[in-house]
């Protein structure tokens, strides 16, 4: 019933969170809805997020953004995977690459032929030689067309972008404004509630100023200003498990061309990401109180930088988890306020992404169906769990022992949903992606191997095939992928296009 409908959508929070839930709520809702955004420049954001993992293509296109003009408004990069350095041990390193490793043979997933293959000594250790992503990225390659006209059409790799967050932000707000969404500067300093069920009304700003809305999203941030510290929802606390909670980010000058991927190299005490942007590379030192101080961890950040600093290093803290519901009432959180995991796997940003995709799909009227509700938590609390699992599993599956953090990460017990998938895969080298995992069975397969799981069998349906004919295969696949590789752009031509460039 139209009166029913909702019809003022109020967010709070103005980082990429807002401007993202801004951009696609106004996108999907139409004019009829009228959305307003409270944000407070003397707050400021977060604005660290630089990496982000391919669905961001979608959300993109969703809202009909051109990808080159994205680039040039984010002074954005492309990524085509993660190089994770030491990780396995000192001196290791494997990539988790976007796009597949390869290809099934009939129903039988590509690295159960390839291990059978390197038990006869056919096939070569490296499994990312069947991955173009992976070859591309360490030649610093990277183009769009299928480099040969006569090779099936399609795209020859799959990839995401490292950008600047703030830039995004403001790339998306001129998005919103431009289609109705309303600004307002302002601090939120409290809520009215309805007395008897704890709804939302209005939030109240300084100046005696009110917004009132049917539906709020709180995206102010690792404090939850309307999930938290109005409606006091609770918070899962995760650090037993991943006990990273602070980070030092710092911008550095690099005169190389940009790597098509993001490196992250293990430390002592956490791990180090570097993020080539098209101005800046951005550097930090993700790290746990517990294990080491923090002006040790900044000494680790600034002595590893491989160019000249551009700013003084700035200390984040947060605490792993995410929030009990992420829907409470009337109210629903995203990005910081519903939770924060390391960005070990660029995936904050993703989570705002799908949050507003199940928003949509659970999209309520004002009578706000507690099955609606109940099912969206559902499914968050589902998603964030399985990528907590697969962050979980860098830091357990390792041959570390070397320093305090790493012996306690190798000893530690972890969820029994991650201890069960990696006895699923160690002995018959199975894996399965669960309902809301983000990360489907390539990627789990990349860092299960890269992290040194290496099955004790593959699966008996390779014996349907003879070895001759899978060694020739192989080698088929192994040659496209490397003649994919070889034939790209370099990743810094593709860049240097006027159309990716900002003016200037
Ligand atoms: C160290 C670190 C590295 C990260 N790296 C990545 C990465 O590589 N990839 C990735 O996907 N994500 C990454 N993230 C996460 C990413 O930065 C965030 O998920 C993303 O920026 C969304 O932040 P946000 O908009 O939720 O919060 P914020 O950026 O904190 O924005 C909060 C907003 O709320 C407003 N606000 C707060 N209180 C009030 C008030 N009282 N009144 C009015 N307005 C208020 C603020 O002004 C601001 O506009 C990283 C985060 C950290 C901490």
């Amino acid at each position: 019933m139209a009166e029913n409908r909702i019809d003022r959508i109020v967010i709070v929070g103005g980082g990429t969170a807002g401007w993202m839930s801004a951009a696609m709520l106004a996108r999907a809702l139409g004019p009829g809805v009228a959305i307003r955004l409270v944000e407070s420049e003397a707050i400021g954001t977060v604005g660290v997020g630089e990496a982000s993992i391919p669905q961001l293509r979608n959300f993109n296109a969703f809202l009909g953004l051109d990808e080159d003009a994205f680039l040039r408004a984010t002074e954005g990069t492309i990524k085509l995977g993660i190089e994770f350095v030491d990780w396995l041990r000192p001196g290791h390193r494997y990539m988790h690459a976007f796009g597949p490793v390869g290809r099934p043979l009939g129903v039988t997933p590509f690295h159960h032929y390839w291990l059978d293959a390197r038990r006869r000594g056919t096939a070569g250790e490296d499994f990312w030689a069947w991955s173009a992503n992976a070859l591309a990225a360490r030649a610093g390659r990277f183009g769009r067309t299928p480099p040969h006209p006569a090779q099936p059409g399609g795209e020859p790799l799959t990839w995401a972008f490292h950008f600047d967050a703030a830039l995004y932000a403001r790339h998306l707000r001129a998005y919103a404004e431009s289609r109705g969404v309303e600004r307002i500067e302002g601090r939120v300093t409290g809520v009215d509630q309805h007395g008897e069920t704890g709804f939302l009304r209005a939030v109240t700003l300084e100046g005696d100023r009110r917004v009132e809305g049917d539906l709020f999203i709180d995206c102010s941030g690792f404090r939850g200003l309307l999930i938290e510290e109005a409606l006091k929802t609770g918070y899962e606390d995760w650090r037993k498990w991943l006990p990273m909670d602070s980070a030092w980010a710092v911008p550095s000058r690099d005169d190389a061309p940009p790597v098509p991927y993001t490196r992250a190299w293990a430390r002592d005490a956490g791990w180090q990401w570097r993020i080539p942007l098209q101005h800046r590379t951005g550097n930090g030192h993700v790290f746990s109180s517990a294990w080491t101080d923090k002006d040790a961890a900044v000494r680790v950040l600034m002595d590893n930088l491989e160019g000249e600093a551009l700013a003084e290093p700035r200390l984040l803290t947060f605490t792993t988890g995410r929030r009990k519901a992420s829907w409470n009432r009337n109210v629903v959180a995203l990005g910081l306020a519903a939770g924060f995991m390391e960005p070990l796997e660029s995936t904050s940003i993703h989570l705002v992404q799908s949050g507003l995709a199940r928003l949509l799909a659970l999209f309520p009227d004002k009578g706000f169906d507690p099955v609606l509700t109940a099912e969206f938590n559902r499914q968050t609390a589902d998603e964030y769990a399985c990528i907590r699992d697969f962050l979980v599993l860098h830091y357990k599956a390792t041959e570390r022992e070397d320093t305090p953090f790493w012996a306690d990460r190798r000893a530690m017990e972890i969820p029994q949903t991650l201890a069960e998938r990696m006895a699923l895969f160690a002995g018959p080298g199975r894996v399965f992606s669960r309902d809301e995992d983000l990360f489907k069975e390539g990627s789990w397969v990349q860092v299960l191997l890269g992290q040194g799981v290496t099955p004790a069998a593959s699966h008996p349906m390779t014996a349907v095939v003879a070895d001759d004919q899978v060694d020739g295969w192989l080698d088929d696949l192994s040659r496209i992928a490397a003649r994919t590789a070889a034939a790209l752009p370099s990743h810094a031509a593709f860049l240097d296009r006027a159309e990716t460039r900002l003016a200037g």
